[in-house]
């Protein structure tokens, strides 16, 4: 037979989601197993956004829809964007798409020509790396370390720019790190992108799970110039706890709007219908939820943060958004623990799931050998038990 396209052969499964799989798999079975794994709400979809999707059905709003998405989606989006940020954007500047995954990869195989570098910031969402890959780039990966707050400088990023530079992925607030970059720290990163010129894939879909009073900054209302080089990434799925209807959208300059419109009319031919009347729902009607929900977080955190440093052996900085906490194994290494030696987060996460019955994300491939991401989107009861089984695991 044939070989199979280099590209795609060499693309490794999302441990996110095979983690996620397991887990479930293993509760299937009836084992008793705590997930700590996917960063997906716990709560339902708000009831009035259910009843969107629903009556987009009984309406029949069941056929195809315009490539990037309907015009009044696209709208709501402009609004919210003026509203929240001042941001002015154009319908025609929306791109709609099946999950703000989807708008990260479209934009990728917008920007990029083979070999076309583009700095990725580590700690990362283990996706950017593959999708970087699957575009035909080349990943340049800028770590920063936990005692830097997880948080790139400008000169570390000037540093990594080089005349093949073609963008950068900014993820504010981080998946996996939790950590928020403030409005003087997002103002000195964008200069730079300005200075060379390089565009910004910029994923904010957790701008809405901020914690201790800390106030969101979109990277694209910082400098016109800023903005013109933006491609902003949001979406519904973890404001509204709707990771399964998947919608999710960009905003950028018009041409980048346009070019990635035409992609997806050949490659998904649009976001489903009724899910995207359903997100319209979401992003045009109550918001009490979003504040009900992120309260629940940060109330999550506080736990789960205090409660992880009290335990010998682990430790976590304080995240400010999103809903994850980096657990540092880095006193665990060169240890055995239930039989297995620990040389890295793989082996912990392993040992973990199979003698601890948790199921944490190792940040192997995130860019974080040496640290175990637990997302705290699930009940303060999972929260407790993950943590007393921790304690015992550690003990033994
Ligand atoms: N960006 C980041 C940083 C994420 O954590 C996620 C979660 N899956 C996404 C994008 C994609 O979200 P979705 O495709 O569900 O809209
Ligand atoms: N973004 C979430 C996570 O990091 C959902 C799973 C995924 O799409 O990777 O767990």
């Amino acid at each position: 037979m044939k070989e199979l396209s280099h590209i795609a052969s060499a693309v490794q499964a999302s441990t996110t989601l095979a983690i996620d799989a397991m887990y479930k798999q293993m509760k299937a079975d009836g084992i008793d197993v705590i997930g700590f794994g996917a960063g997906e709400p716990d709560f339902n979809t708000p009831d009035h956004i259910k009843q969107a999707g629903i009556q987009a059905i009984e309406d029949n709003f069941t056929k195809y829809t315009p490539a990037s998405g309907i015009l009044p989606l696209k709208e709501a989006v402009c609004r919210r964007f003026q509203k929240d940020f001042g941001l002015e954007y154009k319908p025609s500047q929306v791109v709609v798409a099946s999950g703000a995954k989807h708008n990260v990869y479209v934009a990728l195989q917008v920007l990029l020509n083979p070999g076309d570098e583009v700095i990725l910031p580590a700690p990362y969402w283990v996706s950017y790396y593959e999708m970087i890959k699957m575009a035909g780039g080349v990943p340049v990966v800028v770590t920063a370390t936990e005692d830097a707050g997880f948080k790139i400088t400008p000169s570390q990023l000037e540093a990594a720019i080089t005349p093949k530079t073609k963008c950068m992925i900014f993820n504010n607030p981080s998946n996996p790190t939790g950590m928020v970059y403030g409005e003087e720290e997002v103002r000195a990163i964008a200069q730079v992108c300005v200075d060379h010129e390089i565009y910004v894939i910029a994923d904010e879909i957790y701008d809405c799970l901020l914690y201790d009073g800390l106030k969101f900054t979109s990277f694209a209302s910082v400098s016109p110039e800023a903005k013109e080089l933006t491609i902003i990434i949001n979406g519904v799925s973890k404001t509204y706890a709707m990771t399964g209807w998947r919608v999710g959208y960009s905003l950028s300059n018009e041409k980048l709007a346009k070019v990635m419109g035409n992609y997806l009319s050949h490659s998904t031919g649009a976001p489903a219908s009724m899910s995207q009347k359903a997100a319209l729902a979401s992003i045009d009607g109550p918001q009490e939820t979003v504040e009900t929900m992120r309260q629940a977080f940060e109330e999550r955190r506080n736990y789960l943060v205090e409660r992880m440093n009290t335990i010998p052996g682990v430790s976590c900085i304080k995240p400010e958004g999103a809903f994850y906490v980096m657990m540092s194994i880095e006193q665990l290494v060169g240890k055995t623990l239930h039989g297995m030696e620990i040389h890295d987060a793989d082996d912990f996460a392993s040992a973990f799931l199979k003698y601890g019955l948790v199921a944490t994300v190792p940040c192997t491939g995130f860019g974080a050998p040496l640290f175990v991401r637990w997302s705290y989107a699930t009940s303060m009861d999972n929260i407790k038990e993950g943590l007393d089984r921790l304690e015992r695991f550690l003990a033994e």
